[in-house]
């Protein structure tokens, strides 16, 4: 993990991907099955959000967690102007104006 990391940064903004052996088949309504070991995986349960990506020519598929847009935080988030910050973040926001 460690070791991948450190390559990650040395090449910028590259990083490694792991392959999974799993396929899928889109169908007609392109729709697929996200496989239960991947929901396992990454804790994706019944009625998640998932948000796509679109990276180069990769789609990107993550759980959509609400994160705040200053600091990433995911605790305690409002929303204004619907941008998504956290609770400590609109406190400073407050503080500077
Ligand atoms: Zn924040």
């Amino acid at each position: 993990m460690e070791r991948s990391n450190e390559w990650g940064k040395r090449m910028g903004d590259i990083h490694i991907m792991k392959t999974t052996g799993i396929l899928r088949n889109v169908d007609e309504l392109g729709r697929f099955v996200l496989p239960s070991e991947l929901r396992q995986t990454l804790n994706i349960n019944i009625k998640d959000s998932l948000e796509f990506f679109i990276k180069g020519n990769e789609i990107v598929l993550q759980k959509y967690e609400p994160t705040c847009i200053f600091c990433g935080n995911a605790n305690d988030i409002i929303f204004y102007k619907n941008k998504k910050v956290c609770l400590e973040c609109s406190d400073q926001l407050i503080l500077q104006n």
